[in-house]
């Protein structure tokens, strides 16, 4: 944590006044945002339509889930049953990843076009935590289903292991839900949990491994601490990271959740990588790159 400071501090004096993306001047906002408004608008969107479910663009205008549209609007929120979520069926392409708890999923920026992959790599090996303000601004204009928003889940950011905390400092998951909750303000009355998740051991990096090698290595990673199982009870979570790939490790962590008492999860990231499916989609809009 002194090692982080103090880069950051030699930084600061490096850098007085600039915006972390493009280095030209720009004084920080009254919320500490410290990307200027250019880098903040060239945060690409994923392209629209999308799935009303994960939140993928997909190619063509979505078919009817009245069955899970139904189920979702018409159950107590403490009907804790796991029927509540039978109806999570895949809606598109990218769907059939998820685990079949997850109610939602959300990511504000595309990786690779933008300013997006900059900031997470800000966030997250840089040691800029200010860069989730800007990041957590994009994620709070995000549309979620009715029901969701209703619910007002407990935000739960992904756990790092012990050992990568220790070598980073902070949990970038963890800064990212606290600026998302600063970021929704009045709208929705979220509270951050950082305790309710645990990851259990220390897993590679996912980022050289194929999708089924990362849900191996992901697997039985996380638990839900004896203590905080009260808390958890029929709780509709939404767990917060900086970027899905695979899903394997929003998969695994819902898992957990669930057997940690929680009854439906969903996930809100900032970025989400691109997908070989993505190919078919057609051309983005340039006016929104
Ligand atoms: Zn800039
Ligand atoms: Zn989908």
């Amino acid at each position: 944590m002194l090692m982080r400071t103090a880069v950051q501090g030699v930084r600061a004096l490096l850098l007085p006044g600039a915006c972390l993306i493009c280095a030209r001047a720009h004084e920080p906002t009254s919320t500490g945002d410290i990307v200027c408004g250019v880098c903040r608008s060239r945060v690409v969107a994923l392209a629209e339509p999308q799935c009303v479910r994960c939140g993928h663009p997909r190619l063509s205008v979505q078919l009817p889930m009245p069955a899970m549209a139904m189920q979702a609007s018409t159950v107590p929120a403490d009907h804790a049953t796991p029927t509540r979520y039978r109806d999570n069926l895949p809606t598109c392409r990218w769907c059939p990843r998820l685990h079949p708890a997850l109610r939602a999923v959300r990511s504000a920026s595309r990786m690779d076009r933008g300013t997006g992959a900059a900031l997470v790599h800000a966030l997250k090996y840089e040691g800029w935590t200010a860069a989730a303000v800007a990041m957590a601004r994009a994620m709070s204009r995000l549309d979620w289903p009715e029901d969701v928003r209703e619910e007002q889940p407990l935000l739960v950011p992904m756990p790092l292991s012990t050992v990568r905390r220790r070598e980073r400092g902070y949990n970038q998951a963890e800064v990212l839900a606290r600026a998302l909750r600063a970021a929704l303000g009045r709208r929705w009355a979220l509270v951050v949990s950082a305790d309710v998740l645990q990851r259990t051991r220390h897993t590679q990096s996912q980022v050289r491994l194929t999708p089924s090698e990362r849900a191996g290595n992901v697997s039985k990673a996380f638990a839900v601490p004896t203590a905080q199982r009260a808390r958890l009870r029929g709780a509709h979570v939404l767990l917060v990271d900086d970027v899905i790939t695979t899903a394997a490790t929003v998969n695994a962590a819902t898992e957990a959740l669930l057997d940690g008492g929680a009854r439906i999860v969903s996930c809100v990231t900032f970025g989400r990588a691109p997908d070989p499916g993505d190919r078919a989609l057609p051309d983005p809009d340039p006016s929104r790159t």
